[in-house]
C-alpha cells in the first residue's frame, strides 16, 4: 500500500499543507487561516491511478494544484521521481514540469477561445523549444489522432466543438509533451452523462498507451470506481480513509465513506439501503470543528470525537482510516 510513502514511490506527498491567509482591516493583517489542505500524506506507484474523492470544498482540487506547483504550498514535501518539487525554481522547475500535466474540469473555460486547435495543442511544444512549425504540426496531428480527433480540425476554434470534443482537445494538450504524471481534476463532471463514459474510457486508453500515472480527482464515486486502483477520501483538508479500490467499495471503514457511498444513486429500486446518506453541509474550513472535523455530521460520534483529531492508521494491509472507532 502506498499511502505511507516509501522510497520506491513515483509520487510521494508528505505532510502537505496549503493554508490561505484571510486578511482584513486597513492594514490587511491576517485575521484567520483557511486550511484548504491540512497535513496530507499519500503516495502513488508508477502506472497507478489514485482516485481522490470528497465533497466540494474538501481540498482535493487544491491538493492537485499544489502538487503541480500551480499554487504554492504552505509546507510539506512532494517528491516526484525522487525530486523535491516544492524546492525547485526557475529553469529546473520548467524542465521538470513537462513530466507532469493537468487536465482541467471545465473544457469550456480551459481553452482559449481565440486560439485554433493547432495553436492550443501545439503551444506547450513551442514553450519547450520545438521551433519547427512542421514538426509541431506533425506532433499535434499525432496526438489528436490518439485522442480520437481528426486532423481536419486543426484550424477550428473551441466554440465549434461539443463538450466531449473540447475535453479531448484538453487531454491532447496535456499529453503532447508526453508527461508521466497527470492530475485530472474532475475531468468529466462538466460533461453530459452520455459522453462521460467515452472520456473515461479514453483516459484509460491513454494511460495504457503512454504509461501514465493518474491522480484522478472526482466527487462521483461511480466514475472513481471505474478508473482507480486505489481511493483516498478527503474531508475538510485531510485524508480520512485510503485503500485499494475493492477494499474501499466493499468494506469502507470511515463513517464519512459510508455516507458518501450511501449517496450514490441505487440502480435497483428493490434493493434496501443499509447505509444512511449524508446530512448537513460541510463546515467552513475557516473554522473547522474541533477534534474530528466530521463529528457534527457523524451518526457514530462520541464525546471524545469532539476533542481529539484522529490520526490516520493502517487497519488492514493497505487500508487506513482516521477515526476513533478504530483506535
Ligand atoms: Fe465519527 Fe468519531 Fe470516527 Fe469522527 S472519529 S468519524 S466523529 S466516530
Amino acid at each position: 500500500m502506498s499511502l505511507n510513502p516509501s522510497n520506491e514511490a513515483f509520487l510521494q506527498v508528505r505532510n502537505l499543507k496549503k493554508h490561505f491567509p484571510i486578511r482584513g482591516g486597513i492594514l490587511r493583517r491576517t485575521k484567520s487561516l483557511l486550511r484548504a489542505v491540512d497535513d496530507v500524506t499519500f503516495s502513488i506507484a508508477e502506472g497507478e491511478t489514485l482516485g481522490l474523492v470528497g465533497e466540494s470544498g474538501c481540498g482535493k482540487s487544491t491538493t492537485g494544484r499544489v502538487i503541480l506547483r500551480l499554487t504554492p504550498a504552505t509546507s510539506g514535501s512532494v517528491l516526484f521521481r525522487g525530486v523535491e518539487l516544492l524546492s525547485l525554481g526557475g529553469e529546473e522547475l520548467r524542465k521538470t514540469r513537462r513530466g507532469f500535466q493537468m487536465i482541467f474540469q471545465d473544457p469550456y473555460a480551459s481553452l482559449d477561445p481565440r486560439m485554433t486547435v493547432k495553436e492550443i495543442v501545439g503551444e506547450p511544444l513551442r514553450a519547450y523549444g520545438v521551433r519547427s512549425a512542421a514538426e509541431r504540426e506533425a506532433r499535434v496531428v499525432e496526438i489528436l489522432d490518439a485522442v480520437g480527433l481528426d486532423a481536419s480540425y486543426l484550424k477550428r476554434y473551441p466554440f465549434e466543438f461539443s463538450g466531449g470534443q473540447r475535453q479531448r482537445i484538453g487531454i491532447a494538450r496535456a499529453l503532447i509533451l508526453r508527461p508521466s504524471l497527470v492530475v485530472a481534476d474532475e475531468p468529466v463532471s462538466a460533461l453530459d452523462v452520455s459522453v462521460q463514459a467515452q472520456v473515461i474510457n479514453l483516459l484509460l486508453e491513454m494511460r495504457a498507451r503512454f504509461s501514465l500515472t493518474y491522480l484522478f480527482i472526482a466527487h462521483d464515486l461511480s466514475v472513481v470506481r471505474h478508473i482507480s486502483d486505489r481511493v483516498a477520501v478527503m474531508y475538510l483538508g485531510r485524508i480520512v480513509e485510503a485503500g485499494r479500490k475493492d477494499d474501499f467499495f466493499e468494506r469502507p471503514l470511515h463513517p464519512y465513506s459510508h455516507a458518501l457511498l450511501a449517496s450514490v444513486p441505487e440502480p435497483d429500486p428493490f434493493r434496501v439501503r443499509t447505509r444512511s446518506p449524508l446530512s448537513g453541509d460541510v463546515p467552513s474550513p475557516l473554522s473547522p470543528p474541533k477534534g474530528c472535523s466530521f463529528h457534527p455530521r457523524c451518526p457514530r460520534a462520541t464525546e471524545a470525537c469532539g476533542v481529539q483529531i484522529p490520526a490516520l492508521k493502517e487497519i488492514d494491509e493497505g487500508h487506513s482510516v482516521a477515526c476513533h472507532l478504530y483506535a
